[in-house]
This record gives structure tokens, sequence and C-alpha cells, in this order.
């Protein structure tokens, strides 16, 4: 059987199933099973029969320790950028370093695009404007800003000077447009949990999926997985963080609160703000500050959250004038805000906040969340391990002292320091240097080219 699925067969099938609920609201008065549950014509066969997996490599139990034996990986891919982590900050590393001219590979371990932007229902974005009104987040971030302008329901608010809110399909739609007319390659379902070494250089990341583990090669990996696993398991050095943790989710109805029945009691807490559709708000959360990392504490939280959630909207239907209020959806992702922190061969603080002078690695500048303050500059050491070459950090892993990482960490910062990531490994990977020592006013050139602001 060919495994390939091109755009022919897709269509076909699309239109099949389109067709039968077609025809079902033609032939009859009640609803097909087309319209409300499988659409029928199912096609299935066997791929292989009586099958055991060979050439594995279980890990043994000796005595009560768990030994995982050394095994050869199928080599799935090579590529010139590797960048790990398909978010925010990702996906426009990615797509500036093969507008840069690079070969680029995309590797997600969801479904979709926008990371806590969209799986994480974080929709405001926050932190593109400074003092003043001026917006700092241009390049990549802007254009992916101006192009859900133009889709109907996709961004509110989007005027100078003002923090837009996104529909987060719409966004995830956008990224997809956006990915897919780059021509990247991109593999989603894909889990980063090695990194390839050679000596002090990462050569490529290894990948866990339904296809087994397999490896990816890389002349230049761009962290862009928030938590910044592949340069842990590289050895980079890092910040370990503990930060709050919640679980976004939005609610509806909101434009059916019976306004005078509302009068009589106090606001139920929870209704969040405002969304591209109407009635929906998105509401975030704080959460406990917990060890992000903990796999215990996350499910822990992923349970206690979604149960107050639930909890919280019911009590709210029982304030009288929001009985219609509903909970549409809890965000698939829970909202990890920081765990590790590259430690850079430069890091963002407090102090460059309206630093009067320029500094000479500048690849982007980084603004506030309500326009408090003025620009900082993002140096591109700041994204440099120490020692592991090869390897970039982008998005919230990047180095920044604990007081400018909830700056760092807001969605149009990401957008700047993927660009310029992504920029910076295309240039290494053609210029065969390594990312420290990479041209830095060529880097700026092409930014600039790019439209990024750098000041
Ligand atoms: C609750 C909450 C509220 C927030 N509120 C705001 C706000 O109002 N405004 C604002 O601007 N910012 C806000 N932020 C911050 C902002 O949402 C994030 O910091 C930003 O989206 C991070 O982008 P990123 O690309 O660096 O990381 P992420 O969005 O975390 O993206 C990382 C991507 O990598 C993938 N990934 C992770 N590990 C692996 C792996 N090992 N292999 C393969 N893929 C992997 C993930 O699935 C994800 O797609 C909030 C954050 C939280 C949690």
């Amino acid at each position: 059987m060919n495994s390939s699925f091109d755009r022919r067969q897709w269509l076909r099938y699309v239109w099949a199933s389109g067709a039968a609920a077609g025809l079902a609201r033609l032939g009859a008065s009640d609803c097909s099973a087309a319209e409300v549950g499988e659409p029928g014509g199912f096609q299935s066969s066997i791929i292989a029969k009586s099958k055991i997996d060979a050439n594995r490599a279980n890990a043994r139990l000796v005595g009560d320790r768990v030994i995982q034996p050394e095994r050869q990986l199928p080599v799935l891919h090579r590529t010139d950028v590797l960048v790990v982590g398909g978010g925010s900050a990702g996906v426009v590393a990615a797509l500036a370093a093969r507008r840069a001219g690079a070969d680029v590979t995309l590797v997600e371990r969801y479904g979709h695009f926008g990371g806590l932007w969209t799986g994480g229902l974080v929709l405001l974005i926050l932190g593109h404007i400074v003092k003043g009104g001026k917006q700092v987040c241009q390049g990549i971030g802007e254009e992916i800003m101006r192009r859900l302008e133009k889709l109907d329901g996709a961004i509110i608010n989007r005027r100078p000077g003002v923090n837009p809110t996104v529909d987060a399909e719409a966004a995830k739609y956008i990224l997809v447009e956006m990915v897919m007319e780059a021509k990247l390659k991109v593999f989603l379902h894909c889990w980063g949990v090695d990194a390839i070494m050679d000596g002090d250089s990462i050569r490529g990341a290894v990948f866990e999926s339904k296809s087994g583990r397999q490896a990816i090669l890389a002349k230049v990996v761009v962290d862009a997985t928030g938590d910044g696993d592949v340069l842990a398991a590289a050895g980079a050095e890092y910040e370990h963080r503990s930060h709050n943790v919640g679980l976004v989710s939005r609610v509806g109805n909101l434009d059916r609160v019976d306004k005078q029945a509302a009068q009589q009691s106090p606001k139920p807490r929870g209704l969040g703000g405002p969304t591209p559709v109407p009635g929906v708000n998105w509401v975030n959360m704080l959460g406990p500050e917990v060890d992000g990392l903990d796999i215990e504490v996350l499910t822990r939280l992923e349970l206690n959250h979604r149960r107050f959630i639930w909890q919280n909207v019911q009590k709210m239907r029982k304030t009288p004038g929001y009985e219609k209020v509903y909970l549409v959806e809890t965000a698939p992702q829970l909202g990890v805000r920081i765990t590790r922190v590259l430690a850079g061969v430069k890091t963002i603080t407090r102090n460059d906040i309206d630093a009067p002078t320029k500094i000479p690695d500048v690849v982007g500048v980084g603004g506030a969340s309500h326009a408090e303050h003025g620009p900082w500059q993002i140096p591109y050491g700041a994204l440099l391990p120490v020692k592991i070459d090869n390897l970039l950090a982008a998005g919230r892993c990047v180095s920044a002292e604990m007081r400018m990482a909830d700056l760092v960490r807001l969605i149009p910062n990401c957008f700047v320091t993927g660009h310029a990531a992504g920029v910076a490994a295309a240039v290494a990977a053609m210029d065969g240097c390594r990312p420290r020592d990479v041209d830095i006013s060529k880097l700026q050139r092409i930014l600039r080219e790019q439209e990024a602001y750098l000041g």
C-alpha cells in the first residue's frame, strides 16, 4: 500500500465525505449519519499480517534497575536548520531561517502550531509596545498579526498602542498557511527526547513518535521547546526555575447575561477578557508556583485545574443573571510559564530597559505589557549557550535574569527571539560556521531585510 497521501487524494476523501453529506441532505428529511456522525465510505486494509517489531532494544530489568541498551537509530531526515518546538518562537524561527535561504525542518510534539499561544489559549498579545505606543515587535511577528487582521473574526483590538487578542483557531490556521507557503519540512506528533552530540557540538536530535525512535541530523539546531528540552539534553548550562502554572479556559454566552438580574449580586470571578468570538471570553489563571518539569506536579495540577474550572463555571451559572454562561473549553495545554532558562553568553537584564547605548550584537527589541516602560535590546549572546556549539535558544527559555523573565516570555518577545534565532541559524548553516562565529553585521542586515526592528 502506498503510504503517501497527496493533495489530490486528500481532496478526493474530503469531497467524498462532503458529497455523502450532500446526498443525504437531498435524499432524506432526517439527519444522515454523514451529518451527525461518521461519514461512511470507509476504507481499511491490513498493512502487515502477524507483525512483531524486529530490531527492538527493550529496556531490561537487571535486579531492581532498568537498563536501556545501546541501539542504532534510523535517520528520518537531514536538514540545515532543525527547529524543535512549533510555538510562537519556533514557527517564526523556522520561517525566518527558510526565508534566509536555509533548508529547514520544524518538529512539534502536538498536532498544531502556536504552543501556549494557541494550545494554551493564551490569546492576548502583550509586550509588543513601549512607552509612547511604539510597536517594537515587527518582522514576521507583525506579519502574522497583519495576516490575522485580514481574516474575519481572527483578531480584536488591533490598533496602534493597544494589545490585540486573537482567536486560537485563526492563529493555528494562519501558522499552517505560512508554514505551508514556505514549504517547510514539518514533523508533527514528534517529541524531541535527546540531543545527538559530537563532543560539545550538537548534530541533531532524537525524536520519539508513533513511528518509533528516530534521528534528524542538522547543521544547526534551534531549541524552541519553551522548556529548553534540547539544550538540557545537549548538556548546555541552564537555570531551573519554578513559576506559576495555570490552565486557561474560555467561557461563552457572556452576551446573554441578564444585566438587570446581574446587578442584584456581586460579579462572579473568572469572567476573563474578550476574544474575537462574540460573547466568548478567555479566562487566564495564575495557578500555584511549582516546578513545571515535575510530571507528578503537572499531572496533579492538570486534574485539579480542570475540576476547579468546571465547578467555578457551575457556581457562576447559579449567580442571578449568569445562568446561561457555559464553559466553552479548557486549554489542551497546561499553562507552564517558565522552567529551564539558558545560561547564555549574555543575559537580558532589567538594566537593559531604556538602556541609552546601543549594544553591538542587538538582534531585536522587546516591549512592555502595557507600554509602562521603554524598549530593551536583545543581545545575540542571550540565544547562545556558553559551551555547546551549533545550538541556539528561542522563546521563553532564552537567557534572562529572573526580573526580566516575565517580559521575555511574552508572545511578541518570543516572536522576536524566534526571528533572530532563525536567521542566525540559517547564516551559520549556510556559511559553515558555528552560531557563535556568525558575522553579526550580516545577521543584522538580513533581519532588517526581513523587516525586524533592531532599534
Ligand atoms: C497561563 C499563561 C498566561 C499567559 N499570559 C500571557 C499574555 O496574556 N500575553 C502574552 O503575551 N503572553 C502570555 N503568556 C506567555 C506566553 O504565552 C508564552 O511565554 C509564549 O507563548 C511562549 O512561546 P514559546 O514559543 O517560547 O513556547 P511555547 O508556546 O511553550 O512553545 C513551545 C512549543 O514546543 C513544543 N515542544 C515542547 N517540548 C517539545 C519537545 N521536547 N519536542 C517537540 N516539541 C516540543 C510545544 O508543544 C510547543 O508547541 C502566558 C503564559 C501562560 C502559561
